[in-house]
């Protein structure tokens, strides 16, 4: 018998791995950490991808086995389930505060075309410099009122 503290402990660690692409985050900020099941034989991870074919799956998926694995838990299966499918809204405002601070113009509401802020002045008058920032979840931005160049979170 498995008490509720040693999934909520379980869920704690996977929540807390870092997102291979933007470390800052956590894959718990992301939202794509879909479910945690400790039992007598394991523990069970579902998953949601935050884009189909994103390279840093599979990553993910062995980052979190590590480190339930370094936390005493045991063998750990990871499962991915597309439906519903992850988007941006699913990333937490404390995820969203975190790429803020970060530099990173954080994603806005879905089906909305509201202006991209700049991180770092606030200013809306930005312009797209690039659509393939530094990975295929980042687009490059500048900020036409401080003349910083920015990157903006786009996937969804
Ligand atoms: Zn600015």
């Amino acid at each position: 018998m498995v008490s509720n503290l040693a999934h909520d402990k379980a869920r704690a660690i996977a929540e807390a791995v870092p997102d291979p692409e933007l470390p800052v985050l956590t894959l718990g900020d992301l939202g794509i950490i879909r479910d945690v099941a400790a039992s007598g034989t394991g523990v069970e991870v579902t998953i949601t991808p935050t884009y189909s074919g994103c390279p840093a799956m599979n990553t993910m998926g062995m980052d979190i086995s590590l480190a339930l694995a370094e936390a005493g838990f045991g063998p750990v299966r990871i499962k991915t389930t597309l439906s519903p499918a992850w988007t941006t809204d699913w990333i937490s405002a404390e995820g969203r505060a975190k790429l803020q601070a970060f530099g990173i113009a954080p994603p806005g509401p879905r089906g909305n075309d509201a202006p991209v802020a700049c991180p770092l002045c606030g200013s809306t008058n930005t312009g797209e410099i690039s659509h393939f920032g530094s990975t295929a979840c980042k687009a490059l931005w500048r900020c036409l009122a401080c003349r910083e160049p920015f990157d903006h979170f786009k996937c969804h």
